[in-house]
């Protein structure tokens, strides 16, 4: 399918904001855009273009932007929300996987029996940059049997690789909009 559309401009609903949390990072601030009624609907509705006749059990949110992204997509293709979490927020049996920030290392989980053995699942967050996080999850979904159908971010940072490198996972990535630099 290959119809022709009016792709919004999403960027001007983004807030760039430099030297944020430290100095070289300029943080894509998505509040501005989720607090537009056009900017949200308009988000969501281009995150789930591709997915629409997909089969799909589940979309997986990671905390905290990828919950509301995530939780709305979900709504949108009536299928049921499957949350990531940090270490030690989720309630049940879980299974973790640890992965590198810049500096340190953190961990994210999901509880144990959230994903089937063949459930096919749509994972969302808000942003990719080094791919860090996005493969962990990936990793967390793999080991619990899950098929994943595909990767979505509103916002790409290329000059980062997380997109070439999930491409490279084997994971097919959909996202809005890029931004140069970190
Ligand atoms: P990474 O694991 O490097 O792909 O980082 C992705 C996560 O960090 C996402 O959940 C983003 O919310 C956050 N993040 C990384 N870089 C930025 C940035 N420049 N602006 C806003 N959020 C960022």
């Amino acid at each position: 399918m290959n119809e022709p559309r009016n792709v919004f401009d999403i960027r001007r609903y983004i807030r760039s904001i430099p030297d944020y949390p430290k100095p070289g990072i300029i943080f894509r601030d998505i509040t501005t855009l989720l607090a537009s009624a056009h900017g949200l609907r308009a988000a969501v509705d281009e995150l789930i273009w591709p997915f629409l006749g997909e089969d799909i059990d589940y979309v997986i949110g990671i905390e905290a932007r990828g919950f509301i992204l995530g939780g709305a997509v979900a709504h949108e293709l009536g299928k049921g929300f499957v949350p990531i979490r940090k270490k030690g927020k989720l309630p049940w049996k879980v299974i973790g996987k640890d992965y590198e920030l810049e500096y340190g290392i953190d961990r994210i989980e999901v509880h144990a029996d959230a994903i089937g053995e063949g459930d096919r699942v749509l994972l969302v967050d808000d942003l990719i940059a080094t791919g860090g996080t996005a493969a962990a999850a990936i990793d967390l979904i793999r080991e619990s049997g899950g098929d994943l159908v595909a990767a979505a971010f509103v916002i790409d940072l290329p000059d980062l690789g997380g997109a070439g490198k999930l491409r490279q996972m084997g994971v097919k990535v959909h996202t809005l909009v890029e931004f140069e630099g970190e």
